[in-house]
């Protein structure tokens, strides 16, 4: 048997409405805040995320799904939101420096990682970019969007955590003060990072092998380091945070594992109840990666949920999500003349938008009852030779605390429709 490849999951039938909840959420509260959908391909050209994320950070380096196509081009499928996004913003001239762009996107995201909880080859992300502010506040409006959506799904209890890693002006300071530290405990590094950090130092912080040895309790905090101007923006984004009412913790170690990060940075993280922390959400400003993918020189904030790690929060914390499409009528047929006649009921009320089920293939009326109340239907209509002649029938409403409720009805879409309509207790 052919199995779904590794790191890969389906999303079946009996969990979709989950899915389709988030996303609904998601697509709410970002149109509040005048977020825009925007999609692109889910393979780009291998360069465009060299260029973009960096070339030496783990996911470059070892995570792109790389293949070259039958032209010999080199294409990726894209491992993150970003830098496709920020590829068809400059490609469709939709950048202007006067007004913000402000976009959301939903997809699916690929990285060859070693597979486990919360960790797949194929995950989705949702994630927002706005472009074209450079403004503290716009820091503050991310964040506080991303903690807002958090909050409407009913996980409260989030813990936002920021820092600031400077500029292209204040941080190589920084990096001559890490190196130094790298130097100390080179001997503990991986053969990686042992290259990386004459290269690009910060990214030695985030390498899953080495930080999950923590040997970088004693390093230097680049919070320390920056300058002015990065630590005025800094300032109003705290100012900010604490005005909304959202409380934050200074994580000096957070650098997020994309190299066009500048300025702010932040991570939401989720406590489940073993006391296991999740990174849910993690975003920042990026002041030069449209300039450094062939833009102009315009600034970006944005951030990117994990789907997978939203839902298996809001199952961990028990949160309900109720799903209406259970049907609101079932149609049982007693025979095949009656099911013509059913046929033609069902698809008149699915004109009208009521969800109606049937059964086509002959199924003993015992067994269309059974039918019904698995698929959990609110109401039932037997149909035999006496309702069709009759043209009136009893709607049994199956969900009532009352076993006999019935209603007689005419067995007219238009009166049956209506009375769905007037009646909350058979939606
Ligand atoms: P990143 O693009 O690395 O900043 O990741 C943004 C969010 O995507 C993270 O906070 C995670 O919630 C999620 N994420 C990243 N990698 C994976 C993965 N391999 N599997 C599932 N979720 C992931």
């Amino acid at each position: 048997m052919i199995q779904a490849p590794k790191g890969t999951r389906d999303i079946l039938p009996t969990d979709s409405y989950r899915w389709q909840f988030v996303e609904c959420k998601a697509r709410d509260v970002f149109s509040r805040f005048g977020y825009k959908e925007i999609r692109t391909p889910v393979f780009e050209h291998t360069e465009l995320f060299a260029r973009g994320i960096g070339d030496e950070t783990d996911i470059v380096q070892k995570e792109m799904y790389t293949f070259q196509d039958k032209s010999n081009r080199s294409l990726t499928l894209k491992p993150e939101g970003t830098a496709g996004v920020i590829r068809s913003c400059i490609e469709h001239n939709l950048i202007s420096q006067n007004s913000s762009l402000n976009l959301y996107y939903i997809t699916s995201c690929y990285r060859y990682e070693r597979p486990q909880a919360g960790r797949y080859r194929e995950f989705n992300q949702i994630g927002v970019e706005t472009i074209g502010s450079n403004s503290p506040y716009t820091d503050l409006e991310v964040i506080s969007m991303a903690a807002l959506f958090l909050k409407e799904l009913g996980l409260n209890d989030v813990e936002i955590s920021i820092n600031n890693i400077g500029c292209q002006e204040c941080r190589p300071k920084y990096i001559t003060l890490l190196q130094k530290y790298l130097e100390t405990i080179k001997y503990k590094l991986c053969d990686l990072c042992k290259e990386r950090m004459y290269k690009n130092p910060l990214r030695v912080i985030d390498c899953k092998f080495c930080n999950s040895k923590k040997f970088f309790e004693d390093a230097p905090s680049i919070i320390d380091e920056v300058c002015k101007d990065c630590e005025n923006h800094f300032e109003k984004v705290k100012k900010g945070l604490g005005d909304l009412g959202l409380k934050y913790s200074i994580d000096s170690k957070i650098v997020r594992g994309l190299d066009y990060y500048t300025k702010t940075v932040f991570e939401l993280i989720l406590t489940d109840e073993n006391n296991n922390k999740s990174v849910i959400c993690g975003g920042g400003r990026y002041d030069n990666l449209v300039k450094e993918l062939g833009g102009t020189e315009v600034q970006g904030v944005g951030f990117a949920f994990g789907f997978e790690r939203l839902l298996s929060a809001l199952e961990s914390k028990k949160i309900n999500i109720t799903c209406n499409d259970n049907p609101q009528l079932f149609i049982v047929s007693i025979d095949e003349k009656s099911q013509e006649f059913t046929n033609k009921l069902a698809f008149e009320l699915r004109k009208l938008k009521i969800r109606v089920g049937i059964d086509n293939n002959g199924k003993s009326v015992k067994s269309q009852m059974r039918l019904a109340n698995k698929l959990s239907a609110n109401c039932v209509i037997v149909i035999g030779d006496e309702e069709i002649s009759s043209k009136k029938g009893k709607l049994k409403i199956m969900q009532s605390e009352d076993d006999n409720k019935e209603i007689e009805t005419d067995l007219d879409a238009e009166k049956i429709a209506e009375l769905f309509k007037v009646n909350n207790d058979y939606n």
